[in-house]
This record gives C-alpha cells, structure tokens and sequence, in this order.
C-alpha cells in the first residue's frame, strides 16, 4: 500500500505491550519495547542499539542493550538528537553482535538504509541489521532548546521532568507532582534547523514504524513496512506480547496522522525552494 504521506507499507495498525511494566516505563504504548524484548528472547536479535535517558537533564546517551533489563532501561523518548548510528559499528565490532536491532528517527533510518546500499567506512556492519525500527519525529531539539521549552515556557526545571510526551496539539511535561503544557507552535521555535527540510514523519523507510498520533492515549500507530517487519509483528503478537488492534476503530485514526504527514512535507519543499531560490546549499532534495 503507499498512503499519501506515509511511504510504503504493508498493513498499519494501533497495538501496545501487553506487559504492564512496559508500560509503566515506556513512552505510549510500549509497542517498540516489547517487540525489542520479542526479538531478543526468541533469538531474532543478539542485541539493539538504542538511545537512553543518560543524565537528570535529559541529555540522550546511546546504548548497545543485549539483556531485557538494558532494554527496558530504554524505554521512553528523549528530546535530543541521539547520534546513534556509529554504534552500529561497536555493536558489530566490538560487541561481536550478528542480528542487531537499531531504533531510531526517520532520518536515522535513512541514514542506515544508505549506510546499507554504500557502507564506506561501514562494511560489513549493514548486513547485521535485522530489524529498523523507525520512530515517528515531527521535530526534535537541540539540548538548550529542551530546557526553553520546559522551563521557559513549563515553568518546571528539566531535571524535574519524569516524560515529556504529545497530547492534543501540545507537549505534555510530567514530574512527580505536577504536569505542564506548552503548545506544539509555541515549543515549534526550538526545533532543529535541519528539521524544516525534513520530509518523513513516519520512518519511511523502517521495516516497522511506531508512534502515537492516530492512536488512543496509550497506544501505538505501528506501519508494517518490510516482509521483515510483518514477520516480527506476526510472532509479537502470536506470543501474545503485543495486543493489536484495526486502526479504522480507534480515533483520531489515520485522518489526522496523515493531514500533519502531508504538512511535514510540504514545509519541507517550501523551505528547501525557499532556500534554493537564496542560493543556498539543500541536501534534501532528493525527494522533490
Ligand atoms: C525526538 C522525537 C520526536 C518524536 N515525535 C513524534 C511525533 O511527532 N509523533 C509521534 O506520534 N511520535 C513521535 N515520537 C515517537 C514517540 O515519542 C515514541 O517513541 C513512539 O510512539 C514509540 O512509543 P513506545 O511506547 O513504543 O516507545 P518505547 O517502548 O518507550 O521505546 C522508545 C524507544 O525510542 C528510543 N529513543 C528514545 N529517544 C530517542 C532519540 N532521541 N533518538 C532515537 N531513538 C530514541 C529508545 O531507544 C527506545 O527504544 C518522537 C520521538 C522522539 C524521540
Ligand atoms: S524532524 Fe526529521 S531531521 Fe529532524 S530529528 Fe526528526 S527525523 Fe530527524
């Protein structure tokens, strides 16, 4: 199937971890914890390279987890980009691992399935990527940029904040005994330059991509894009690990996921021709 704005895919769904205490730590629905916990106990991954809340403020720290205890110290998003990729190379290298996991954002994964097609300086690294686990991204910041938004505008010290997460058009900030708003358009202004030429929001290019909008609080949207990633999504949720539900009964559904899928792109155009029309170098064209 290619659903405007959402690449190709095979089947999409609305699913979480049947697993309360996934649940408990993960982001939404836990849908990306437990199909990394599937893949390791059943001996379809040695080992998934992954990103981790790495201090109180919320700086992102990269990780090669080989146990479910390292993968469920993972659970959750952090707002930061996470440089994650070159630990392909330890996990292959140095950890001697052979079917690796790696979970990323949609322009991670475009980055592995490159790093796949030409591996200068990678060789022998893309082949022991089993599964590309892409995550939904609208927009991501740079450190200070977290802390304006959490503390400028949510009024609550970053080091305080337990998740920040989507909701209703805003961000939601949650501490232990307090929560706070801002405004998708407000939080807008600390996004990463390089984000306005960003045409993907839902990893088009993953073998499985997950995220929240479309799906009910709780809940994960999952696109099943590869062979590879209907196989792991059939034995996650025949081993009962993963509940999974149509999407068309859940609201807001795909309706909204794909007006805000299609508005990522055109911003994207409009300011790549915006900044050809000045003169200035684009590296993101390739998709126009
Ligand atoms: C910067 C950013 C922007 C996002 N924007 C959106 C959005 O606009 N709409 C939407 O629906 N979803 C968005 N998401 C995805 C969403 O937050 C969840 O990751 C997704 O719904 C999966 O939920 P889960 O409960 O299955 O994840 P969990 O089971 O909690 O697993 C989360 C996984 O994400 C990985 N991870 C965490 N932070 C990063 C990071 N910075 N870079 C790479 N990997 C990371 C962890 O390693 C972990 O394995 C965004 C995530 C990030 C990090
Ligand atoms: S908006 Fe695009 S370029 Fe920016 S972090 Fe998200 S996926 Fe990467």
């Amino acid at each position: 199937m290619t659903g405007e704005g959402f690449g190709k895919y095979r089947s999409v769904f609305t699913a979480r971890s049947t697993s309360d205490k996934i649940r408990d730590v993960a982001q939404d629905g836990g849908a990306v914890t437990a199909l990394l916990c599937y893949a390791l106990e059943n001996g379809e991954i040695d080992g998934a390279v992954l990103t981790k809340r790495a201090s109180r403020n919320w700086h992102a720290g990269q990780v090669v987890a080989t146990t479910r205890e390292e993968i469920l110290d993972c659970a959750g998003s952090v707002y930061e980009l996470s440089p994650s990729v070159f630990q392909l190379k330890d996990a292959v290298r140095e950890n001697a691992l052979e079917n690796v996991a790696y979970v990323g954002l949609p322009c991670q994964a475009v980055a592995v399935r490159k790093m796949q097609l030409y591996p200068f300086g990678g060789r022998h690294v893309g082949d022991k990527i089993r599964y590309l686990i892409g995550i939904f991204c609208s927009e991501n910041f740079p450190h200070e940029g977290t802390r304006g938004i959490v503390e400028g505008y949510g009024g609550m010290p970053l080091e305080m904040m337990n998740r920040l997460h989507l909701g209703g058009g805003k961000f939601i900030i949650e501490a232990d005994n307090e929560t706070g708003e801002v405004p998708i358009k407000k939080a807008a202004r600390y996004a990463q330059d390089g984000d306005h030429v960003c045409p993907d929001l839902t990893a088009e290019y993953a073998d499985i991509s997950v995220g929240s909008i479309g799906s009910e609080p709780g809940w994960n949207t999952i696109f099943v894009r590869t062979r590879r990633g209907e196989k792991l999504l059939g034995g996650a949720q025949a081993d009962g690990v993963l509940e999974v539900k149509d999407i068309s009964t859940v609201k807001p559904g795909l309706g909204l996921l794909q007006k805000l899928a299609l508005a990522k792109k055109k911003m994207a155009k409009e300011t790549i021709d915006k900044r050809k029309q000045l003169g200035l170098f684009v590296t993101r064209d390739m998709y126009y």
